[in-house]
Formats: structure tokens, C-alpha cells, sequence
């Protein structure tokens, strides 16, 4: 069975988002004659991450909240990596969403490795038509799942219809199709977000 590891390597000079210095993992390491122990201070939205509602909702509810069980199972992928500048509804209308499937999007944002200020994210309407279609959960291959929006709409109405947010993913080497995918997040509690690893499993 044919595996993809699709996370974002994590390492001090990363590609981080709006290349913040305070989004950068600071490693420190210490060791003697033969023990070596590396603490790490990293934001949480640095690399591959899962979103909790706290994150853009005043008093929302947090990491632990979300049910492993909604981030291990079947995931449809699509390439949209002819979209320029937002993923708009018009460019989902034509694809098979349906109700509880976990989507992702591979697009442009794929094949850069530096951080890109104007990367592909999911307009207000195109989040709207998934809480319509009232799906389980979706990933993108950027580290903001929306960028020049005012009062991130995005986020609020993913987060608003119990729609998981994946940011940070890397999907350059992999077609569109079904996958399995365990997406691990750490099992933080009471925070905004969490880093996890996403592999995804040929069916
Ligand atoms: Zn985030």
C-alpha cells in the first residue's frame, strides 16, 4: 500500500507564515558526554497543523474538542492547481463534495517551498458552500486557510458548522483521488491548535 507523508518538515529557517521570526522553532540542545535532550519552542500554527475553533472564535472551543475519529478515515483530494489567487465556490460547484467527506485541496501553494504572500486560500463563499454540503473536514496545502478577508469569514464559518481545518500540508507528489488518511495530531488540551503529522494511504 502505497503511503504519502504529506507534513511539512519542521526545522530552525522553515518556511513559516508571513515569514515571521516568532512563527520560526526555536531548538535548544543540550548535551554531555553521551545524553543529548533538544527542548522546542514552536508556535502551534507553525508547519502542519489542525485548527481548534478557539483559534478565530472568542471563548471557542479547543484542541481536545475535536474527536480523532473525524480526522482517521476516507479523504478525497483535488487538484486545483490551476486556480489563481482564491478558491472560489465556482471552482467546487463541479466537484464531488458530499455530505461528510474530509476534502483537501492541492494547489499552487504545493509547489512553492518558500512562503508565498499571495497563496491560494478558500474565499468566504467557497467555505460557505462546504458548511452547505456539510462536509467533515478540510485541508489545504497553505498555512492560513484565508488571507485578505476581514473578520476571517473563513475560519468562522468552518469552525461555525463543526468543519475541521487541516492548514500546512504538502501535496506536490500526490494525484487527486480517494485516500485513507490518519491525520495525528498531539494530543494537546486546552489550546488553539495543534502540529500533527497527516499521512495519507493509496486505497
Ligand atoms: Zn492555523
Amino acid at each position: 500500500m502505497k503511503m504519502y507523508d504529506v507534513t511539512t518538515p519542521i526545522f530552525e529557517g522553515m518556511p513559516v507564515y508571513k515569514n515571521k521570526p516568532e512563527k520560526q522553532p526555536k531548538l535548544m540542545t543540550v548535551t554531555n558526554d553521551y545524553v543529548t535532550e533538544s527542548r522546542i519552542d514552536m508556535d502551534l500554527h507553525t508547519g502542519t497543523h489542525i485548527d481548534a475553533p478557539l483559534h478565530m472564535v472568542k471563548n471557542g472551543e479547543t484542541f481536545e474538542t475535536i474527536p480523532l475519529e473525524k480526522l482517521v478515515g476516507a479523504c478525497k483530494l483535488f487538484d486545483l492547481t490551476h486556480v489563481t489567487d482564491k478558491i472560489s465556490k465556482e471552482d467546487l460547484m463541479e466537484l464531488d463534495i458530499q455530505q461528510n467527506d474530509f476534502i483537501l485541496f492541492k494547489t499552487k501553494n504545493s509547489l512553492e517551498e518558500a512562503f508565498h504572500f499571495e497563496f491560494i486560500y478558500v474565499a468566504e463563499d467557497a467555505a460557505k458552500y462546504l458548511a452547505e454540503k456539510q462536509i467533515r473536514g478540510v485541508g489545504i496545502d497553505a498555512l492560513g486557510i484565508e488571507r485578505s478577508q476581514p473578520g476571517h469569514p473563513t475560519h468562522k464559518t468552518l469552525f461555525g458548522h463543526g468543519i475541521i481545518v487541516i492548514e500546512g500540508l504538502r501535496l506536490k507528489d500526490v494525484p487527486s483521488g480517494e485516500y485513507w488518511m490518519v491525520a495525528a495530531p498531539l494530543k494537546l488540551v486546552g489550546t488553539d491548535a495543534a502540529p500533527a503529522r497527516v499521512l495519507l494511504f493509496e486505497q
